[in-house]
């Protein structure tokens, strides 16, 4: 399985119009298009992208282990009726999972409750736990559409006279 985009909301709509009783993966479809459209319109979220290092680790790792990390995160930091550090748990770096978290608001439960309509102070269920696994999977599936980012260039810490050229320099004067 490679990084692929997901089903166009177009097509979604359409196997549902044509489909005799709406399957419960398009109903989630439907939710999931509804989340990002909202998610959309927030700017805070839309600053979120994957850098140049979350992106290849997600070339380099695949969709289904990346998918399992998820899994993993939301089962240990967000699935517990009272998640420890909640609203702290997700941090702003580090896994590409956590990126995807914050730009879809599946970071803790204060926002899985306002943007997601999962209840706080109670264990998520499996199906809630699945759900939310999944909206991080779409947004990671759109990201990499996206061309690799540049690697920022590291700035350098050295000192003037580190360099050969500076520390002559520095005898000159
Ligand atoms: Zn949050």
């Amino acid at each position: 399985m490679v990084w692929q985009p997901l089903m166009a909301t177009d097509d979604v709509i359409n196997a549902a119009i044509s489909a005799p009783r709406i399957d419960p993966d398009i109903q989630i479809m439907f939710s999931i298009d509804h989340v990002f459209k909202r998610l959309a319109a927030s700017p805070f979220r839309q600053r979120f992208h994957l850098g140049a290092k979350e992106y290849r680790y997600c070339q380099d790792k695949g969709p289904e282990t990346v998918s399992q990390h998820a899994a993993d995160f939301i089962a240990k930091r967000l699935a517990p009726a009272e998640p420890e550090q909640d609203g702290k748990q997700t941090p702003m770096r580090g896994h590409p999972v956590f990126i995807a978290q914050h730009a879809t608001a599946t970071c803790c439960r204060g926002c899985l409750e306002k943007w997601h309509h999962i209840p706080a102070h109670t264990a998520m269920t499996p199906a809630q736990q699945h759900y939310a696994v999944t909206v991080i999977l779409h947004w990671l599936h759109q990201e990499m559409q996206r061309p690799a980012p540049v690697a920022k260039e590291r700035k350098s810490n050295k000192k003037i006279s580190d360099t050969p050229d500076n520390a002559q320099q520095m005898n000159l004067l």
